[in-house]
């Protein structure tokens, strides 16, 4: 990276901070209790230190074999490391050790896989469940009326430790549109923090992306997840004239 490309970044960084203050400013909240999560999929890990250097303090990866080669190329140190993208079980015992955080656990099946490997290494996994909260079939994720007997069963496993809820909502037209979902989400989030689980923490609420997150954090979101504002745009998402 050239000093241009690593002052670009850095000044990305601080425009993102800055808007998630004062999004956070508007809806009454203290900017503090917002956490960033800088989606660095597809940026290497010359861009992934720049990024930490210039003061992001949590990446979120979405595909295991490529956090495990930045991984071991020290692309996260200085940084909470957390997968957030879809997981097949085979690839769980990659993750454990690595992350302080699962994002995406859309299953009881999944659940219980990664229960497993954390106690077989002795850990304590932190995950969040995801929520499919637009119905999309196509989509993984727990239905929220699902999310009761999810809670209850996952609860059960030492080596598992809930800390909240995770949504990516469909993609929508207007970014307005969106809010609904938020809200939706926010409403199931207090709801079942309100049932006060036994060895359940609902901390954080995940959710908002480039393209949302200011309208996320207005229904009550706690930690977005951020890539193209941060990092511009990947390679797939630059259409040529
Ligand atoms: C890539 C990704 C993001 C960030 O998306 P942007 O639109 O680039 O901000 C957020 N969440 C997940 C799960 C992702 O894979």
């Amino acid at each position: 990276m050239t000093e241009q490309e690593k002052k670009q970044l850095q000044e990305r960084i601080i425009a993102v901070q800055e808007r998630i203050a004062r999004a956070a400013e508007r809806a009454g909240r203290d900017p503090q209790e917002i956490t960033l999560v800088a989606a660095s999929k597809m940026n290497d890990a010359e861009h992934v230190r720049a990024a930490i250097a210039a003061g992001i303090r949590v990446c979120g990866e979405n595909r295991v074999q490529e956090l495990v080669e930045k991984y071991e190329q020290n692309a996260y140190e200085g940084a909470d490391l957390q997968f957030i993208g879809t997981l097949q079980t085979n690839k769980v015992k990659y993750l454990i050790g690595k992350v302080s955080l699962i994002q995406s656990v859309g299953s009881v099946h999944l659940g219980e896989a990664i229960a497993k490997e954390a106690a077989k290494r002795g850990v304590r996994q932190d995950i969040l469940l995801e929520v499919n909260i637009g119905r999309e079939p196509a989509k993984s994720g727990l239905m929220p009326e699902e999310l009761d007997d999810a809670i209850a069963r996952l609860s059960e496993k030492d080596a598992l430790h809930i800390r909240g809820l995770m949504a990516i909502p469909p993609i929508a037209d207007e970014i307005t549109k969106n809010s609904g979902y938020f809200n939706e989400m926010h409403q199931v989030f207090v709801d079942n923090r309100a049932k006060k689980y036994d060895n359940v923490n609902m901390d954080y609420l995940s959710m908002g992306m480039t393209n949302d997150f200011e309208t996320a954090i207005a229904c009550g979101a706690n930690m977005v997840r951020i890539g193209t504002a941060i990092f511009g745009a990947r390679p797939y998402q630059i259409v040529s004239p």
